[in-house]
């Protein structure tokens, strides 16, 4: 298949739509970008490697962080963790505090904040230090990407902290339930350090890999996670990668995938690649208006859906 003549007919395609959507701002730090900037990475399982766009340009993945921390859990607690989250789709916007007050602070799954904040909690009780924590989540990506030069934005860190009180509301609720182990204002710290780590299309496409290979990393051996718990978290991806728009994104695009408020969405066709598009205009429910659209032209023109 012509992945580079595929990849030019799909930025060319999504020009059209760069008036739409608005770049995230509820973190002030994130807007600092280029609102017309736009990436597109393939990375296959023999390491080839296509792209077109800015693909060398460092982007904060946010919420793409949450498949690497979960990852890192399942491989800490195995299906223990499943006692504190759920596996359904929440319906819910990804911040949403109303579905976790009624269920009794049980977040509906690792990729809504809430989830992923009960995870970063249990990584800081198996780590019992913060710093250990996120060094840990930090050279996991860098296995995974073959890339030790990846590190995170201490601005948009900062920049969360001081403007993050929903997610705070999140972590308190959690902590009012006991589904919380350490201060909410500890965990909240290293989970927004986790969301500010910066990568590029390139990087995060290759990071994903192990997720089409049934939990290795097909270029060097590395043995992420096992070929069940791949399973679960694609699966995961597909129904609750995207918040209240999981179905949508199942229905146009057909991937297992996850975004991010900064713009990135990363997807995986199994058995054959890693993808990840970059524009940070996002739609009404927080997901890259372009990327989406992207990834449907993409899956639409190659057939490589998984359905
Ligand atoms: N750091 C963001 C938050 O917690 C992540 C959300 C996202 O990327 O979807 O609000």
């Amino acid at each position: 298949m012509d992945y580079i003549k595929i990849l030019k007919e799909i930025q060319s395609e999504i020009s059209s739509l760069y008036t739409k959507g608005e770049v995230a701002s509820y973190i002030p730090a994130l807007k600092d970008v280029k609102a017309d900037d736009f990436a597109m990475s393939l990375t296959l399982m023999d390491g080839s490697y296509y792209s077109v766009g800015s693909d060398d340009l460092k982007f904060s993945i946010q919420s793409i962080s949450k498949i690497f921390s979960f990852t890192l859990a399942l491989e800490t607690y195995s299906k223990k963790i499943y006692k504190r989250l759920g596996v359904e789709p929440s319906g819910d916007p990804y911040n949403s505090l109303a579905q976790l007050e009624y269920e009794n602070g049980i977040p509906r799954n690792p990729f809504i904040n809430a989830g992923a904040i009960v995870v970063m909690d249990a990584l800081i009780s198996n780590f019992k230090d913060t710093d250990i924590t996120f060094n840990e989540i930090l050279s996991f990506i860098k296995k995974l990407s073959d890339n030790k030069n990846i590190s995170y934005d201490q601005i948009i860190a900062e920049s969360e902290i001081h403007s993050g009180y929903r997610n705070l509301a999140l972590a308190s609720l959690m902590k009012s339930f006991g589904n919380l182990s350490h201060d909410p204002r500890t965990v909240l710290e290293t989970y927004f350090k986790m969301c500010a780590i910066k990568m590029t299309t390139k990087e995060l496409s290759r990071s994903v890999l192990y997720l089409a290979n049934d939990g290795f990393d097909p270029i060097s051996g590395f043995k992420a996670t096992s070929e069940q718990r791949a399973k679960r978290i694609n699966a995961l991806m597909i129904t609750c990668g995207h918040y209240d728009a999981s179905g949508e994104f199942a229905f146009n695009v057909g991937l297992p995938g996850k975004s991010g408020v900064g713009g990135g969405i990363v997807a995986v066709v199994p058995d054959k690649m890693g993808i990840c598009v970059y524009s940070p205009k996002l739609n009404k429910q927080g997901n890259s208006l372009i990327g989406t659209k992207a990834l449907e032209l993409f899956t639409t023109k190659t057939g490589l859906s998984i359905f």
